[in-house]
């Protein structure tokens, strides 16, 4: 026992008279020599325990064999060589799955394993794969490796919550390939992209293809927000009225309320703007010559190290003006999520700044003293209050900010989509609002909730009427959307009709990405696959035992 590296040492002895070549098999009784294998166990107490066992070495009796002298086996014991016990490989591979390498090396060193980390990727490497039945039912979703750069593709039983395999990219063939390689599956479940139908129509011409419903909402969700972007200068007023009138009915005197102005660019951000325009400029002349000279998309975004989307995109869209769009808003500040707490500070008659920075900085607030004395200097300018700290007489008006937070049609969109019952009461009435200061919206609303009441309600029935309804609007991003519902009709018109969801790949993928964080980078895709798999099975195994 040695204190002070905290090992435990035990020295032992095979008792084997006879062992089995491992060349030939046959056994043999003749002993060359004996020799010792040091190997760890697990942990005893808290002390690292390690076996000196003696072994022989045996003479093989078979006179063809080509080995002549060969170890004996411990084959409960430890693999050929190893220097580790098989049950502390298999907790190290449990801690490896869980964790990966480095976090897993981590932990591992506080239980009184020693391991690096590579040594566990090492040991993860040597796991077999289980293999799985062929599903019934499969869901198919792409992930991301880079964002905007390359992508994988997700396989998961949905009747299991397995998944099952990853693709190394989201293109037609490797699916295709994959499901003829697989064949037996009975049910497809996808997003709405062309490239995975047409793979499944390929690899699986037999299976049936559900239009996942999250997916359909979330193409609706984009539709939306297209559509909402005419509104948007609508929704800032309405939101500013909501605002005031909230701490008006607060307060009771509606004119005793003020808002702050609008912030102003700074001379920084309006060069970073000017900037990042004329690189996209730059980028889109670039593709566009590429583009007249013959380059194929793949290779232009190569060039100029955009993704092909961009590509697309750049080359779709007329050329830029010299001048960048004006921006309504300059970001989000450090500052922000603080507003609506110092606000009722400000109110409450808190204003010298150094009392207000101490409150945020107990809040958790970071920025500097400048940050929010540039923010003060707003309040004090929409209250008419001089710059310098004098003593007041009369209350002075309440003051809210119309910046923060803000309304875009991209929240509306979210909130639009959003069931009900998820919806804030504030966030319902301004959602009312809105659709009676504007029936035109009311329609947009009527047509969005007539979509989701379709999914929600499975009213398969009432498909081809929304479908009209919305081809016969005056919504051009509707319009398109039915559109591209009426080319995939036969698998939106499933999802209708069947439980099935990606909902568990959807889960799985937000996993995936956290694995991926950990370990892509040092492991490559074959063990981020094995890990995911693995450890997704160990968890649902440990679900139904
Ligand atoms: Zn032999």
């Amino acid at each position: 026992m040695d204190a002070a590296s905290h090992s435990l040492s035990i020295n032992v002895s095979s008792t084997q008279m006879i062992a089995q070549c491992p060349v030939c098999g046959e056994f043999s009784g003749r002993i060359h020599s004996r020799y010792e294998r040091t190997i760890s166990d697990l942990p005893f107490v808290n002390f690292t325990l390690i076996w000196l066992v003696q072994v022989c070495k045996f003479f093989c009796s078979n006179p063809n064999c080509c080995r002549r002298i060969f170890s004996e086996r411990l084959p409960k014991v430890a693999a050929p060589w190893a220097r580790k016990t098989i049950r502390l490989m298999e907790q190290l591979q449990a801690i490896g799955l869980a964790l990966g390498g480095v976090a897993g090396a981590r932990l591992g060193n506080r239980l009184g394993y020693a391991s690096c980390g590579s040594t566990l990727l090492n040991h993860l490497r040597k796991l077999p794969l289980p293999q799985f039945e062929i599903p019934q039912i499969l869901g198919v979703d792409d992930f991301a490796f880079r964002k905007g750069h390359n992508y994988g593709t997700i396989l998961v039983d949905l009747e299991r919550h397995q998944p099952i395999a990853i693709l190394p990219d989201r293109k037609a063939d490797t699916l295709a390939e994959w499901l003829q390689a697989h064949p037996g599956v009975k049910i497809l479940s996808r997003d709405r992209s062309k490239t995975y139908r047409s793979a499944m129509n390929r690899g699986a011409p037999d299976a049936i293809q559900v239009a996942d419903r999250f997916h359909l909402v979330q193409n609706l969700s984009e539709t939306l927000e297209t559509t909402l972007r005419a509104y948007a200068a609508q929704f800032k007023a309405t939101r500013q009225a909501h605002q005031l009138s909230l701490v008006a009915n607060e307060s009771n005197e509606a004119d005793a309320v003020v808002a702050i102005s609008k912030p102003t660019a700074t001379k920084r951000w309006e060069q970073k703007v000017q900037q990042t325009h004329q690189q996209r400029i730059e980028q889109q002349q670039r593709i566009k010559t590429l583009r007249a000279q013959g380059w194929p998309h793949a290779a232009i975004a190569q060039d100029v190290g955009v993704s092909e989307r961009t590509v697309q995109r750049f080359l779709s869209l007329p050329d830029f003006p010299d001048t960048p769009p004006r921006r309504k808003s300059f970001g989000r500040g450090i500052l922000d999520p603080y507003k609506p707490q110092l606000l009722e500070w400000w109110n409450a008659g808190i204003r010298r700044p150094q009392a207000l920075m101490a409150l945020l900085q107990q809040q958790g607030f970071t920025g500097t003293v400048r940050t929010l004395q540039r923010y003060v200097s707003g309040l004090r300018e929409a209250q008419g209050l001089p710059p310098v700290r004098i003593k007041l007489a009369n209350p002075l008006p309440k003051v809210i900010d119309p910046q923060s937070p803000p309304f875009t049609p991209r929240q509306a969109a979210y909130l639009l989509v959003l069931k009900p019952e998820h919806r804030e009461p504030e966030e319902t009435e301004l959602l009312q609002l809105l659709a009676q200061q504007h029936p035109d919206l009311a329609a947009v609303i009527d047509l969005a909730n007539g979509f989701l009441d379709l999914l929600r309600q499975r009213q398969v029935d009432a498909l081809d009427d929304w479908l009209m309804r919305a081809m016969s609007s005056t919504l051009k991003p509707f319009q398109s959307f039915a559109t591209g519902l009426l080319d995939d009709y036969a698998a939106v018109k499933a999802s209708l009709t069947t439980d099935i969801s990606n909902g568990p790949v959807e889960g799985l993928n937000t996993r995936l990405k956290i694995l991926k964080r950990q370990m892509y980078g040092r492991a490559g895709l074959e063990l981020l696959a094995k890990r995911f798999i693995m450890a997704s099975s160990i968890g649902a195994k440990t679900q139904t035992s």
